[in-house]
């Protein structure tokens, strides 16, 4: 890609009023993809002003709810129809591996058609009330929302966030992370041809700082959602003080995973492979704690260990690697940080450093790194690390899993692996998280809930869940008796 994109405003691809602009950089290369403006203040207020315009002014609040399903079910058309273009783009944009890529982009489109057919499934309610009256719950679009998302899933962060503002009927303001617009910017170009309106989507690129900071401040945005950490996400709560906003946030976390001896001990040993390595361990929900019974522990961890030897590192874009490089050279450097801090605080199993070889000098790649014999208070099982960094905890009960488990000031996700399901069912019901797998990890279903306990956040993602956080009901009361009402 050498062309430069722009900023999306009003339905169209405009420049930036101002001169600033960033590279946007192939973590696996350093190679530069792009060029993406810095959006001025003026660009953010523009942006608003359309989003506002479009909920104000337009026909959008009226378009029939058949006919917001009917977009969405065509924006996914368009990502079905360009996904290896787009997950192409997204490992050139992440560096993570192209089939993960290609998955993400299925997610994608399956995400747009879940909201597509819920369109017409929002409906308000009768309410009982006294003196034959009638009272109804009506459920209406919440306004101008600014969705602020961070770098890991980008367009499937950008889809869970923008499917369901259309489905309820809202507008929105998008800010992709500053290192990760591409895709976003790439799917705006078939929003037209989807039917979707100038002004309903709407999408500024830039830093947090600038430009997150000014939406979540100003007066004429309606809600706030957000992706990112749990220091951002404080930030946002406090300025959308300022005006009173809705806010949703979705924040980090440092799930847990619960391995009991009676576990299927392969597909145990896969689940947590799979649970912390996934993505580079660049994801929210990543099973970074082990916990696993001492029947097992040295058997589990040995497994462990040789399959993860295995996992090959290298450039997403080649078909066979199974592990790309992080995001940017800061964060490596910030990853790297902890495995030097659990090499003072655990005992080292693999990895602990960066790869070498000719093929990694130049991508910000990272050993698949496994910490055994952690102490659950120790910084790298208490710190949300971010990248392939696991730690593994022993336990000898029930009782202990679920203390260490619940010992975090996060909630988002955690898992347990057991075949006894009375087990399963307690330790499900004691688990203080917004997701909970058995025998299962890092699925996120669009049909159902999505969000965190604790200090992961609060508000749901996906599903009929993910619609609420657009909507705000209304009440409306009937007077049906016909007889003045003689007060004075
Ligand atoms: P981050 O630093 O919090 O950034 C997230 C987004 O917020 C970015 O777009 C960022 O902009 C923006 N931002 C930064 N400062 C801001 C401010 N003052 N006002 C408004 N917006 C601001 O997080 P990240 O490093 O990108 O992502 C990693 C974090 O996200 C992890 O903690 C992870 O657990 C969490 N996460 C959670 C979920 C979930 O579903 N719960 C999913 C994915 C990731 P710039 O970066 O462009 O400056
Ligand atoms: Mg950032």
């Amino acid at each position: 890609m050498s062309e430069s994109p722009s900023l999306f405003i009003d339905g169209a691809f405009v420049p930036s009023t101002g001169a600033e602009s960033r590279a946007i950089i192939d973590p696996a290369t350093r190679e530069v993809v792009a060029h993406v403006p810095d959006a001025t203040a003026a660009d953010v207020d523009q942006a608003v002003a359309a989003a506002r315009r479009a909920f104000d002014d337009s026909d959008w609040t009226r378009t029939p709810a058949v006919d917001r399903g009917r977009i969405l079910l065509k924006v996914a058309e368009a990502v079905r129809a360009r996904a290896g273009e787009l997950a192409a783009l997204e490992t050139r944009n992440t560096g993570k591996p192209i089939v993960e890529a290609e998955f993400d982009m299925s997610d994608v489109a399956a995400c747009f058609e879940y909201y597509g057919g819920l369109a017409t499934k929002i409906h308000g309610e009768v309410v009982p009330v006294p003196d034959g009256a009638l009272a109804l719950a009506l459920r209406e679009p919440v306004g101008v929302a600014a969705q602020i998302i961070p770098w890991n899933y980008p367009l499937l962060m950008a889809a869970w966030k923008l499917a369901p503002a259309i489905c309820a009927g809202c507008t929105v303001v998008l800010k992709p992370a500053e290192e990760t617009p591409l895709t976003a910017l790439a799917l705006a170009a078939s929003f037209e041809e989807a039917g979707l309106p100038a002004g309903v989507v709407n999408i500024v690129t830039g830093d947090g700082p600038q430009v997150g900071a000014r939406l979540v401040a100003h007066q004429d945005v309606d809600k706030v959602a957000f992706t990112g950490s749990p220091e951002v996400g404080r930030q946002i709560m406090q300025s959308a003080a300022g005006t009173l906003k809705k806010i949703s946030l979705e924040l980090g976390g440092k799930s847990p995973s619960i391995f009991f001896a009676d576990s299927d001990f392969e597909s145990a040993v896969a689940g947590a492979l799979f649970g912390v390595f996934l993505n580079q361990g660049e994801v929210c929900s990543a099973g970074s704690r082990i916990l696993v019974e001492r029947p097992i522990y040295r058997q589990f961890l040995d497994a462990m260990v040789e399959k993860a030897r295995g996992i090959r590192v290298g450039n997403g874009l080649e078909r066979e690697t199974q592990m790309g490089p992080l995001i940017t050279e800061t964060h490596r450097a910030r990853v790297r940080g902890y495995q030097e801090i659990g090499k003072g605080e655990a005992k080292l199993a693999l990895g602990g450093g960066v790869p070498s070889g000719e093929q990694f000098a130049r991508g910000f790649f990272i050993e698949p790194t496994i910490f055994y014999d952690v102490d659950n208070r120790a910084r790298i099982a208490q710190e949300e690390i971010f990248g392939p960094v696991a730690c593994v905890i022993p336990f000898d009960d029930e009782e202990r899993a679920l203390k260490i488990a619940n010992d975090t000031h996060y909630g988002l996700a955690a898992a347990v692996w057991s075949r006894d399901v009375f087990r399963v069912m307690r330790v499900v019901r004691a688990l203080r998280a917004g997701v909970v797998w058995v025998n299962q990890t890092q699925v996120s279903a669009i049909e159902a809930p999505w969000g965190g306990y604790k200090q992961s956040g609060f508000g749901r993602e996906l599903g009929r869940w993910g619609v609420e956080e657009y909507l705000q009901v209304k009440q409306v009361y009937i007077n049906v008796d016909d007889q003045p009402f003689r007060w004075y």
